[in-house]
């Protein structure tokens, strides 16, 4: 079956928010609320709210502590550490990371989580052609997130926000979760194609040298998405099972 994919890949690297599930939307949701209510409790209404580009450029696909420290630093506001446990309503790095995950939650169980039909279908397609299968998320509800659309068993390893602190991992930008991922499932990064929406998702991958990189362009940054590193981008998965006239010249 046609996937798209150069011959030497052997091992696809699946992202999920945004990529197999449909709750990158939530989770921007989620920050938006926590930054805004804490820009307007530090500045007053007329604070400057957490945008679209915030999203896509500090927070999008990191650990959630990474993102809120990136986020405050580019608008030149330092908060203590914390810990872990802060209470939601601290006002820390670890204070507004617990405050929207409690968000998120609320909105996954209020909304409940979809799986993107066409990304089932081609990790199906994928697995059926032999090549093997990982979820690689920043996010610590990674597991729960796939129970609740019933698709754990399409992935043979999952590096996710859990383990990647178990492993002392660094998160995405940094390519380590990827290549954990690669390793585990015994197969080269130059052998794997890493499949992600976020621009902190296409620097892992191209530093982490994979093989192919495809960017999920669900949000309208083909253009983004190409500078940092995707070697092709599609706005849904199922693209990749129809050849098109550019694969007339021969398999990319
Ligand atoms: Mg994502």
């Amino acid at each position: 079956m046609y996937l798209g994919l150069p011959e030497s890949v052997r091992a696809c690297l699946f992202d999920l928010d945004g990529v197999i599930t449909k709750t990158a939307v939530v989770h921007k949701a989620a920050w938006k609320e926590t930054f805004d209510d804490f820009l307007r409790g530090r500045d007053g209404e007329g604070f400057r709210p957490f945008g679209d580009d915030d999203y896509d450029r500090y927070v999008d696909g990191r650990p959630r502590a990474d993102g809120v420290r990136a986020f405050l630093d580019s608008r030149g506001i330092r908060l203590p550490e914390g810990g872990e446990d802060d209470p939601p309503d601290r006002l820390s790095v670890h204070g507004l990371g617990n405050r929207k995950n409690e968000l998120l939650l609320e909105k996954i169980r209020k909304e409940g989580v979809e799986a993107y039909p066409a990304s089932v279908r081609y990790v199906r397609a994928v697995r059926d052609a032999g090549l093997r299968t990982a979820v690689v998320s920043s996010s610590r509800n990674c597991r729960d997130v796939l129970a609740s659309v019933g698709i754990e068993e399409l992935f043979d390893v999952r590096i996710d926000g859990v383990v990647a602190a178990e492993r002392s991992l660094p998160g995405k930008p940094a390519p380590d979760t990827f290549l954990a991922a690669a390793r585990d499932l015994g197969v080269d990064a130059a052998a794997s194609a890493v499949f992600e929406d976020a621009l902190a998702g296409m620097d892992a991958g191209r530093s982490g040298h994979f093989g192919y990189v495809v960017g999920v362009d669900r949000v309208g940054q083909a253009r983004e998405l190409r500078e940092h590193g995707a070697d092709t981008v599609v706005t849904d998965l199922e693209e990749l099972l129809l050849p098109d006239a550019a694969d007339l010249e021969g398999p990319p």
